[in-house]
C-alpha cells in the first residue's frame, strides 16, 4: 500500500451513470502529486477542444493530493478544475475545510466528472463506495439547508457536503462550490459547471486514513508548527483572520476603492479585522488539523442584516470587493452580503467587483435606473449592494445580467468596457499592481485569469532573504518595478505556489516567505508522509508542469498572448492616499510579459514550446498540441 494516498481516482460519467475506479501507478502520483496538476491532466485528456464549458463534454475534477488529510497544518484543501464558463479557458479554484480530508478518508484521491445526468443527482462517497442518489428534493435550496437535509438523510452529523448552490442552478456564471456552507471554491464558475451536469452535491464520510511513512517525523513537524505559529508571519491571520490586511493595504495605497479609482479607502477602519474583532466576531474556526485557525465566524442578531454563524465571516478579499470596491463601510452589510454569497453559492470577489463596476457605470451616467430596475447603484450605498447581491443570487431583474460578470455585462450593454477590471473574464482581486508591480504580470499570464494566490507578492522578496535563498532569489530589486530580476522572482515563486496548489496545501501555511513552514520544511512534510526522497527541485518541476498543462489546454483552444492582458484602468492614475497619481505603464507591462514568456520557455504567442514541454516530462502534451 502507498503512503499518504489510496491510489484510487473515481471516474463518474453522469450521462450513463457509470462509475469506475482508476488505480494509477505510483509514478503518476509522483509526477503530478494531485490537486490542479492532476486536474489539468484529466482536463486535457478528457475535454475535447472547443467543448462547451456548460455542456456534457466538459470535465470537472475535484482532486485532493498525495498528502491531503495527514495530521499536520494546511493539508486539507481541494482543487476544482474545469473549462470555465466565464473565460472558456482552463481554470481551477481551491477551497479548504474538512471536506477535502474527509474525501480522502472516504477512500478516494479525487473525482473526475463528465457527462450530464438526466435528472438531479448527488454523489455519496463512503468507505470506498460510491453511489449516485436522487437530488430532486435538494434543487433550489440554500446551501445550509442542503447540508442539513443530507446529514438528516443518513442521521450522521459528521458527513461533509460540497455543493453548488441555487445561484449556479439558475445560471449565474460565477457559481461556486461550497463546503461546510462557508468554505468556497469561488473563482472560475466551478459551481456552475457542476450544476450544468445536474450534479447537486458530493457528500463524503469515511474512516480509511492512509498510513504515513514516518509518523514520528510528521508529528515532530506538526509540533514545531504549533510551537512557532505565534512568532511566525502567519500570526496576524491567527489573531484577526485575513482581514488583518485591510488597514495596512489601505495605508500603503494598495486597497482598491471605488472600482479601482483609488488605493486608499477612507472607511477602512470601519471594515477592518480590528473592528470586526470588537463588534460582530463570534468565534474562530479552522481547517482539518490546522493550528493557525484563521477563519472568522461572525454573528449579527439584530437590525436589517442578520448574519448566522454557520455561513462563516468575510475574508480580506470579500471585505475588499463587497466593501471598498463599492465604497461601502458598513461591516454588517458586508457580512450579510458575504452570507448571501455563501447561501446562494457565488464567488464573493466576482460578485462584489461586478457590482462595483455597475456602480462606476451608474455614477458616470452610463447606466440609469431604467437599466437597473429602479435601483440607484451609487458608490457607498450599502442597501443597494445587499439588494443587488440577492438579486444576482436569485437571478432576478438587473441581477440576471450582473450574474454574468462585469466583462460580459459590459459587452452585452455596450457600455463601460474601459471600466472593467478583469483578465480573461476574471475580476482582479484586492491586490494592486500600483504597490506590487509584478502582480499585473501574474494576473495576466495565469491560465485562468486574475488570481492573487498564484505567486508570492513582491513585497516579500526583500523581507525574507533566508527563505528566498531557497529559491535562488538573492538580489531583490527596488519595489514598484517589473525589471528582469522581479520577473524571475515572479516566475520562480509562481512555480512554487503552483506546486503548493498541486499538493493542495494552504498558501498561508507553506510558502517561500512569511508562511508558517518554509519550502524545505514543506519538502520534509512530503517526505514524511509519502516516504519519497523528494527534493525541492522536484516539487518546483511539478509546479511548472501544472502551469504548462493549463496553458497547453488554452493553446489547444487557440488562445495565447492576446488574452494575457492588463485592464486599461491600470493606466489611469490613482486618486488620493499613498498611491495618489500612480499608474502602471503598458510598455513596462508588455516588456515584462515578453521576458516572462522567454524565461518560461514559451513562444511569443504565449504557448508552451515543444522543447520546454519535453524538458518537464510532457512530451505527450507537445504531441497533443501538434507542436
Ligand atoms: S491557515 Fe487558515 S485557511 Fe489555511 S489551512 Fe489553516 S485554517 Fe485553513
Amino acid at each position: 500500500m502507498p503512503y499518504g494516498y489510496h491510489g484510487r481516482v473515481l471516474h463518474v460519467d453522469l450521462s450513463s451513470r457509470k462509475m469506475e475506479v482508476e488505480e494509477p501507478e505510483e509514478r503518476f502520483y509522483r509526477k503530478y502529486v494531485g490537486g490542479s496538476a492532476m486536474g489539468a491532466y484529466y482536463l486535457l485528456k478528457n475535454t475535447p477542444a472547443g467543448a462547451d464549458p456548460l455542456g456534457p463534454e466538459n470535465t470537472l475534477s475535484l482532486m485532493v493530493s498525495t498528502v491531503t488529510g495527514a495530521p499536520v497544518s494546511g493539508l486539507s484543501r481541494v482543487a476544482a478544475t474545469a473549462k470555465s464558463p466565464l473565460s472558456g479557458l482552463a481554470d481551477e479554484s481551491s477551497a479548504g475545510g474538512f471536506w477535502p480530508a474527509e474525501l480522502k478518508f472516504a477512500g478516494f484521491d479525487g473525482i473526475v466528472i463528465r457527462g450530464k445526468a438526466e435528472r438531479p443527482l448527488y454523489l455519496w462517497l463512503h468507505d470506498g463506495e460510491a453511489e449516485l442518489r436522487d437530488a430532486a428534493h435538494l434543487v433550489g435550496r440554500l446551501t445550509g439547508d442542503v447540508e442539513d437535509a443530507i446529514r438528516e438523510e443518513f442521521k450522521d452529523e459528521r458527513i461533509h457536503v460540497l455543493q453548488c448552490g441555487p445561484a449556479a442552478e439558475a445560471g449565474v456564471l460565477y457559481g461556486a462550490l461550497v463546503n461546510n456552507a462557508n468554505r468556497v471554491n469561488g473563482r472560475g464558475g466551478m459551481g456552475t459547471v457542476m450544476a450544468s451536469k445536474n450534479l447537486k452535491a458530493i457528500a463524503v464520510r469515511g474512516r480509511d486514513r492512509p498510513a504515513v511513512a514516518d509518523p514520528d517525523g510528521l508529528r515532530a513537524l506538526a509540533r514545531w508548527g504549533a510551537e512557532h505559529v505565534d512568532e511566525s508571519g502567519v500570526s496576524g491571520f491567527k489573531r484577526l483572520g485575513t482581514s488583518v490586511l485591510v488597514l495596512p493595504q489601505s495605508r500603503v495605497g494598495g486597497f482598491p476603492t471605488r472600482n479601482w479609482a483609488s488605493g486608499t479607502f477612507e472607511g477602512a477602519d470601519k471594515i477592518s479585522g480590528e473592528h470586526m474583532a470588537e463588534t460582530i466576531l463570534k468565534s474562530t474556526d479552522t481547517c482539518y488539523a490546522c493550528t493557525v485557525r484563521c477563519k472568522r465566524v461572525v454573528e449579527v442578531k439584530d437590525g436589517p442584516y442578520q448574519v448566522l454563524p454557520r455561513y462563516g465571516g468575510p475574508e480580506y478579499e470579500t471585505i475588499g470587493t463587497l466593501g471598498a470596491y463599492c465604497e461601502v463601510d458598513d461591516l454588517e452589510a458586508i457580512a450579510y452580503a458575504n452570507q448571501l454569497c455563501n447561501m446562494y453559492g457565488m464567488d464573493t470577489i466576482t460578485c462584489g467587483a461586478t457590482i462595483a463596476w455597475a456602480m462606476d457605470c451608474f455614477e458616470r451616467g452610463l447606466l440609469t435606473v431604467e437599466d437597473t430596475g429602479g435601483i440607484g447603484l451609487r458608490f457607498g450605498d450599502a442597501e443597494a449592494l445587499v439588494r443587488m447581491t440577492e438579486m444576482i443570487g436569485r437571478r432576478e431583474g438587473f441581477g440576471r445580467l450582473l450574474g454574468e460578470g462585469s466583462a460580459r455585462a459590459a459587452q452585452r450593454l455596450g457600455v463601460g468596457q474601459e471600466l472593467v477590471v478583469a483578465v480573461k473574464g476574471r475580476e482582479q482581486p484586492a491586490h494592486m499592481p500600483h504597490t506590487k508591480r509584478t502582480i499585473a504580470l501574474m494576473y495576466a499570464v495565469n491560465p485562468g485569469g486574475a488570481d492573487h494566490t498564484v505567486y508570492e507578492h513582491d513585497t516579500s522578496y526583500p523581507r525574507f532573504p533566508e527563505r528566498m535563498a531557497e529559491l535562488d532569489l538573492l538580489d531583490p530589486e527596488a519595489q514598484g518595478t517589473m525589471k528582469p530580476e522581479m520577473v524571475r522572482y515572479a516566475l520562480y515563486s509562481q512555480h512554487m505556489m503552483s506546486c503548493v496548489d498541486s499538493l493542495c496545501g494552504c498558501k498561508f501555511v507553506y510558502g517561500p516567505a512569511w508562511q508558517l513552514y518554509s519550502l524545505s520544511q514543506l519538502t520534509e512534510v512530503v517526505q514524511a508522509i509519502t516516504g519519497w526522497s523528494v527534493t525541492l527541485w522536484e516539487l518546483m518541476k511539478v509546479g511548472e508542469r501544472r502551469i504548462n498543462l493549463l496553458r497547453a489546454f488554452n493553446a489547444r483552444e487557440g488562445v495565447g498572448a492576446e488574452a494575457d492582458t492588463m485592464p486599461p484602468k491600470m493606466q489611469v492614475p490613482l486618486e488620493g492616499g499613498a498611491t495618489d497619481g500612480v499608474a502602471v505603464s503598458v510598455d513596462e507591462f508588455e516588456q515584462a510579459r515578453g521576458l516572462y514568456y522567454q524565461m518560461a520557455g514559451w513562444d511569443e504567442r504565449g504557448r508552451p514550446s515543444r522543447h520546454r514541454l519535453q524538458e518537464i516530462g510532457l512530451q505527450w502534451v507537445a504531441d497533443e498540441l501538434g507542436l
